[in-house]
């Protein structure tokens, strides 16, 4: 009504106001929709459990209210390892996690997420919409009855939180890191026993000591997550997860069953989210981390010796995971090939962009 008024007054006559009769027609008869979307991450985290919900918001806005999505944390339908086969299932419409936390199906569902010094956020997004990842991965997510789409990206992450220095390689022998994706492969290669723990399990096994170091995502939330609280040791870069991407996850049969308008609102709802997840990462990560020094964290940068043997180990493990898996193989040929033109595109403008700002920032910054 409100915009009816505001149509006559505007002078925008028969034509506008048709537009809106019919609109208001359409809507009218448009369906009532409710979905469950079970996520895989702690409702503390506003940013990564945040980004289901902004996302839902946006979709019943766009509705008139029509289509509702109810998102859920576990373990209150499935805990979070289980958000894939429920949206296979059926067990719920939607899902939304971090695809790499079901290397074990497959190890190829990591392009999804991030791959050990791969593509930082702008060049994963760049693949998955312009550089043949959506398809390539959208082939994998069919065999398991799903409809993906990106939601959301944390951009690098930092190397976690150890009890103790990591000096040397040797530090890694034993060591039980919770550590997600196809990284745990990687460390394992180095000597270290990597663990699959979901964000809200973290914390307590870090506690009891039945860890010894975990990696989550950055200073913003684990923060929230309270690791500054039982380890001292704040290592960067996190060398696996130069930008990984989140997904949601449609049930096939639930996705073919909306009117197209439905599904243009929530594909369009999912990537606002995913642009705005970064935003909200990028923008509060930085005062997170000046707060975390100044509460006693001590912040330490992974020696070279650690980065070589990982890259070199992570270099063996993609060999070996695509002699054995053809589908690994043939996604990794077409993400290699991307990724080697953006290393080379980025070293032209943005890096020396960036390391030149980053250098005559701070020299500006002292001579004040
Ligand atoms: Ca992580």
């Amino acid at each position: 009504m409100q915009r009816r008024k505001f149509l006559k007054s505007a002078g925008l006559g028969l034509a506008g106001a048709a537009a809106t009769a019919l609109s208001t027609t359409a809507m009218a008869q448009a369906p009532e929709i409710k979905w469950r979307l079970a996520s895989s991450f702690p409702k503390s985290l506003d940013t990564i459990f945040g980004a289901a919900e902004g996302m839902a918001k946006r979709v019943a806005e766009a509705t008139g209210g029509k289509f509702q999505i109810q998102v859920f944390a576990p373990p209150e339908i499935v805990p979070g390892p289980g958000v894939l086969d429920a949206v296979k299932d059926g067990t719920v419409q939607m899902g939304h996690s971090a695809s790499y936390y079901f290397v074990g199906k497959d190890p190829t569902f990591a392009f999804d997420t991030a791959m050990p010094f791969g593509l930082n956020s702008r060049q994963q997004t760049a693949w998955m919409m312009q550089g043949g990842g959506l398809p390539l991965m959208r082939a994998l997510f069919k065999d398991y009855n799903i409809y993906n789409i990106p939601l959301g990206n944390t951009g690098a992450q930092m190397g976690g939180w150890y009890r103790k220095e990591i000096k040397t390689v040797a530090d890694l022998k034993g060591l039980k890191i919770r550590i997600g994706g196809f990284a745990g492969l990687v460390m394992a290669r180095l000597g270290a026993v990597p663990q699959q723990i979901t964000g809200g399990d973290i914390y307590p096994a870090l506690e009891k000591g039945a860890i010894d170091a975990a990696e989550w995502v950055g200073p913003y939330d684990d923060e929230k997550l309270g690791f500054n609280k039982v380890a001292k040791y704040y290592y960067y870069p996190g060398w696996w997860e130069g930008g990984p991407q989140l997904s949601a996850y449609v049930n096939l049969a639930a996705w073919a069953k909306l009117p197209k308008e439905y599904q243009a609102i929530l594909e369009a709802a999912c990537y606002e989210a995913h642009a705005d997840m970064q935003a909200k990462y990028d923008a509060r990560n930085p005062v997170a981390l000046k707060r975390l020094i100044g509460g006693g964290t001590q912040l330490r940068k992974f020696p070279d010796e650690v980065m070589h043997a990982a890259h070199a180990a992570t270099l063996a493990q993609f060999a070996d995971t695509a002699t054995k898996n053809p589908r690994f193989k043939k996604v990794y040929d077409s993400w290699a090939r991307f990724k080697d033109d953006q290393v080379a595109w980025f070293g032209i403008a943005e890096r020396p962009f960036d390391n030149f700002v980053a250098t005559a920032g701070q020299k500006n910054k002292s001579a004040k």
